[in-house]
């Protein structure tokens, strides 16, 4: 007999951990809280025409998932694009994307840009994070980057991004960001992004078609309300009231979530938690015009308080998703009061934050708008983070993974898919003796 894998959450990990454990010849079985499949990377209807719920795209670098995408036969439906990345500051937008651009760049003076550019180099050699696991960050940019940058540029950026309190943050956050974005530009040096035709969302469908074909079960619409337990080990899920056995459980919900599911007995063995999470209030928009120039504009000028305004259309043809798709995003505290206001109030209040940055957008110009909210969307790694990361197999039964496990990199399918790629063997391994040896 099949040895059973009971996995709670369809988000990218969720799907890709159940293509890869019925791959290896598991019984898997999927629960999805929501109606549709994809958590945060899915799309939505959005008036007529499916669009991502919230702004994704690819980068070159992204190995995992284009060679998910190829292996799943997806390979030709990738459109990679130059992108522009922009600056809103002093009440002005600022292009701050060629090499030019960034050594005129208007909001530093010229050492200030020299330095920029010279911590941006050696962001990029650095190979290794360990000695900046337990660095501050503010200490670091401050050592590396001087005064004028950290005020003019860093500390805005990083207030908008973490809703005002990065203090505890270590440094491999700019490292690995930097890096990151680093890994976008071609050998022009211009920056490139990608999108799957579809979205993210095709992935999705073509991993759940696997799934089934491979003999697995996915329930979209099943919440998961408890991990069932006996004498200290998990024993299934109780969906609908109803007690489901499995020889094993992972759970790939993010820690506060997924805590909230287990017995005592199944807590009290759980892996300490020493994240903080953000949030994310977006304002989508679809107009019938190009409003922004860039792709993803960052915001310095404190008046403004979002932390991006993204214009997916310059990476996604309009014409599929019926328009330009304007997303006016702030990452936020889960306990920040955007989280509970009307959403007649946020969209007007998030309009006119786009307004202030591109005054010239006009009502007729906007086809329909809708706001998307989710409380908990990802980890905030605190100094040390590398020694801290949370235990996958600590309660015998279960394995818990998540984005809580990706660190130092920044938050991604292609990061999230690391974590696939370490906690299927872990579950293979842990399966019972004869069932291992039928998978
Ligand atoms: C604004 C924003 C922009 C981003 N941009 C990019 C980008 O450009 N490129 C990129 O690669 N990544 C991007 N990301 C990151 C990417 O979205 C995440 O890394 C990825 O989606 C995390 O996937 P996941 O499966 O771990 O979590 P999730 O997508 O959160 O999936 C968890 C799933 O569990 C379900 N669930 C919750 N509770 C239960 C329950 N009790 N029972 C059953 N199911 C349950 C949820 O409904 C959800 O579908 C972005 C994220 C955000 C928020």
């Amino acid at each position: 007999m099949k040895p059973t894998v009971g996995i709670v959450g369809g988000g990218i990990l969720g799907m890709t951990a159940a293509y890869r454990l019925a791959q290896a010849g598991v019984a898997v079985t999927l629960y999805e809280r929501a109606p549709d499949l994809g958590g945060l990377v899915g799309s939505f209807d959005f008036d007529g025409t499916a669009v991502d719920r919230f702004y994704h795209v690819v980068l070159p670098s992204d190995h995992r998932v284009l060679g998910l995408a190829e292996e799943l036969g997806l390979g030709d439906t990738w459109r990679f694009r130059p992108t522009r990345v922009g600056f809103y500051g002093d009440g002005r937008l600022f292009s701050m994307t060629s090499p030019k651009e960034f050594l005129t760049f208007p909001l530093l003076r010229p050492r200030e840009r020299a330095r920029l550019a010279a911590f941006v180099a050696r962001c990029q050699l650095t190979k290794g994070h360990d000695k900046l696991d337990d660095e501050p960050l503010d200490a670091w940019l401050r050592r590396h980057c001087g005064r004028g940058v950290v005020e003019k540029l860093w500390e805005p950026l990083l207030d908008s991004k973490f809703d005002g309190r990065y203090d505890d943050l270590p440094a491999t956050y700019i490292w690995a960001r930097t890096r990151r974005m680093g890994s976008t530009r071609d050998k022009s040096g211009r920056e490139v992004m990608g999108w799957l035709e579809g979205g993210y969302q095709t992935l999705i469908d073509a991993l759940e078609q696997k799934i089934l074909a491979l003999g697995g079960e996915v329930h979209a619409g099943a919440t998961v309300d408890s991990i069932a337990s006996d004498g200290g080990r998990a024993v299934g899920v109780v969906v609908d009231g109803r007690l489901r056995r499995f020889d094993h459980v992972l759970c790939t919900l993010a820690p506060p979530m997924a805590r909230r599911l287990l017995s005592p007995g199944l807590a009290a063995q759980a892996p300490d938690d020493h994240c903080r999470y953000l949030g994310v209030v977006c304002l989508l928009l679809r107009t019938t015009r190009s409003v922004s120039p860039y792709y993803h504009l960052n915001i310095t000028d404190r008046r403004v308080p979002l932390t991006t305004v993204v214009e997916t259309t310059h990476v996604v043809d309009p014409e599929k998703v019926g328009g330009h798709l304007l997303y006016v995003s702030k990452y936020v505290d889960p306990g920040h009061p955007d989280h509970e206001a009307t959403t007649a109030e946020l969209e007007q209040r998030y309009l006119g934050y786009a307004r202030t940055i591109f005054p010239d957008l006009r009502d007729d110009e906007i086809v329909s708008s809708v706001v998307q909210r989710a409380r908990v969307t990802e980890p905030v790694h605190l100094v040390g983070g590398a020694r801290r990361l949370p235990e996958m197999f600590s309660i015998p039964g279960l394995s818990l993974a998540s984005t809580a496990h990706v660190y130092p990199e920044i938050v991604s399918g292609q990061a999230v898919m690391g974590v696939t790629e370490k906690v299927v063997p872990g579950i293979l391994e842990r399966l019972p003796a004869e069932q291992r040896a039928a998978a």
